[in-house]
């Protein structure tokens, strides 16, 4: 967890809010591993393959292009709940920590992030491949 780096970190965040708005899909797992970053993806709709990657690369890339402000913010949890699903949240907590980058990419998050999506680079989309049926992974790495 420590050894996250903010860069990837906060691309990841970018790369699954395009997955979600584009095609309703969410992230399933994540690892961080030297320069490559492995995601996993579940897909609701048959896309052929390469063209949810350029679609999803180009749209990120946009964004980390427009020099967003990433920001964190404390809420409630009732109001957390009600926007997001917090299924990885331990019991007990009061209050979610969720990061901004924009006005419309938030999600809970305590992780290391940039201040600026200028500090990102360029992201690039290296291998890509159908795990099951539905479950999208691919790697990117940061240029
Ligand atoms: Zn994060």
């Amino acid at each position: 967890m420590s050894e996250i780096d903010p860069k990837q970190h906060s691309a990841e965040h970018i790369l699954s809010a395009v997955f979600g708005q584009l095609f309703n899909s969410k992230i399933i797992d994540s690892r961080f591993r030297g320069n490559n970053v492995r995601c996993d993806y579940e897909l609701e709709i048959k896309i052929p393959t390469e063209e949810i990657i350029k679609e999803v690369e180009d749209r990120a890339n946009i964004i980390i292009s427009e020099n967003r402000e990433v920001v964190f913010e404390e809420i409630g949890l009732e109001q957390a709940k009600a926007l997001y699903s917090l299924h990885r949240l331990p019991d007990g907590v009061k209050n979610v920590s969720i990061v901004k980058i924009g006005s419309d990419i938030i999600t809970p998050c305590k992780g290391p992030h940039v201040k600026n999506t200028k500090e990102i680079g360029i992201l690039k989309i290296r291998t890509h491949h159908l795990v099951s049926p539905n479950v999208l992974r691919l790697t990117f790495v940061l240029d």
